[in-house]
């Protein structure tokens, strides 16, 4: 039986052998707590014959969870058993604990609260460390350890993968040998997509060429490889070509959103080039292009008609060449194709209540191609005829990603849960101020995502 103070005290181990404030009176004393082990005999690490013959005794102080109010200090009285055998060449060995091993000044249930405290938040390895009052490499340290032990695997059963990428730190100008170096570091990320499955971020490459994402594919196993189904990116042709030669098999799906940014951004070009032709400076306030430059981007079918006339002054009185209207015309026709609502079956990922089989969810139709072709052939149609160069650079662009773009429209797999972890990436990088070593900051953010899909 146990007494009071160690059951409550609760060390895995130890029991307690008494608990002292030296000065009652003063709030910033610290309690003091005296274990000791509660076992009569160990082992010898060399011989392994159990040995209860006490050699000698010390004192350690150890790190352990905050109790209460007042500080405490933890102090381990540490037996040093004699080796009694005689063919051992060990004379003594000290004293051991699964709490607190060799080598070791915080108890396990320390560095356990340490690394669920930092992963399970966006918190600051630094901040922490505060809190309980230990350095930042104890934080670290717990951290590399959990990692070490289940960061490498990636499950299996990924079947829509994610790639995309995101800004590992600010553009900084580094003083080098020969001069100022531009410093501009990037991350790829690899999500699984599909809702139904927890913990979506599966691994992150530095770079962002098509090397990182080459690496990081061929660190994993060919099952994982193989199982791959469909794929969604960004129209970056580097990701495009090292995912053909790595994932022969797998479908490229484009995500819409990035299509829409360039439609946008395509709009804008020809608006500004526009208003400097006709007025010999960039946009005024007294202009009404520049005055409904947001108007200008909204989707048609959200527009008031209020909103409506104003478009149609727009277009009279601010575009003689009838260049931004065309351009306009081609970012909705691009927008009627893309947000056409599917077809048949709804979007590829189900509903994982509904249907629990993962095997059973298979692939669904989206738009029926008779019903994509005429769409696209309007919006082909119109750039060929408004001879408007932005608008045709942005043809070639959907010319070009057509068969990724078509595999979106039947597929509907979107990046929209990857830019979700780009957020979080980015939370994590401004509470801890930056990090000066990629691999900490890689393992920070698996670990939190490992932590909070649990
Ligand atoms: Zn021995």
């Amino acid at each position: 039986m146990r007494d009071a103070t160690t059951l409550l005290f609760d060390l895995d181990g130890f029991r307690v052998v008494r608990v002292d404030v030296h000065d009652e009176d003063d709030p910033g004393a610290p309690r003091e707590v005296l274990v000791e082990g509660v076992q009569d005999e160990q082992g010898c690490p060399d011989c392994g014959v159990l040995s209860a013959a006490v050699h000698s005794r010390r004192v350690r102080v150890i790190k352990d969870l905050p109790h209460g109010r007042r500080a405490l200090r933890v102090c381990w009285d540490q037996r040093r058993w004699a080796c009694r055998e005689r063919a051992c060449r060990r004379r003594t060995f000290a004293e051991t604990s699964s709490q607190v091993g060799p080598g070791q000044r915080l108890t396990g249930r320390l560095r356990a609260q340490l690394e669920r405290a930092v992963s399970g938040s966006t918190r600051s390895a630094a901040d922490v460390a505060r809190e309980y009052a230990v350095s930042w490499w104890s934080v670290n340290h717990a951290l590399v350890v959990v990692a070490a032990s289940m960061l490498p695997r990636v499950p299996a059963g990924v079947r829509l993968l994610g790639v995309d990428e995101t800004r590992a730190r600010s553009v900084r100008w580094l003083l080098a040998e020969h001069g100022w170096r531009r410093s501009d570091p990037w991350m790829t990320s690899f999500v699984d997509l599909d809702p139904a499955h927890p913990g979506g971020l599966l691994g992150l490459a530095p770079g962002r060429s098509g090397s990182s994402v080459r690496g990081w594919l061929s660190l994993q196993s060919q099952a994982f490889r193989d199982g791959i189904e469909v794929v969604a990116v960004d129209p970056s042709a580097p990701f495009a070509a090292a995912l053909r030669d790595v994932l022969p098999h797998a479908t490229l799906a484009v995500d819409h959103w990035h299509l829409h940014r360039l439609a946008n951004l395509m709009l804008t070009q020809v608006r500004q080039r526009v208003t400097q032709q006709v007025h010999g400076h960039r946009g005024h306030a007294t202009n009404d292009s520049w005055a409904y430059r947001r108007l200008l981007l909204r989707g048609a079918r959200h527009l008031s008609d209020k909103q409506w006339r104003r478009l149609r002054a727009l277009f009279k009185a601010d575009d003689p060449t009838g260049e931004v209207q065309a351009a306009w015309a081609g970012k909705e026709l691009l927008r009627q194709l893309l947000d056409a609502p599917p077809a048949t079956g709804g979007p590829l990922v189900v509903d994982p209540r509904r249907d629990p089989d993962p095997a059973s969810r298979r692939v669904s139709a989206g738009l029926r191609p008779y019903e994509v072709r005429p769409r696209l052939g309007r919006f082909y149609d119109l750039a060929a005829r408004a001879d408007v160069p932005e608008l045709e650079r942005l043809a070639g662009t959907v010319e070009t990603w057509w068969p990724a773009i078509e595999a979106y429209l039947r597929l509907r797999v979107t990046n929209a849960r990857t830019e979700g972890y780009n957020r979080k990436i980015k939370q994590i990088k401004r509470v801890s101020c930056g990090f000066r070593n990629q691999q900490s900051y890689e393992r920070r953010i698996m670990l939190n995502n490992a932590a909070t899909a649990a």
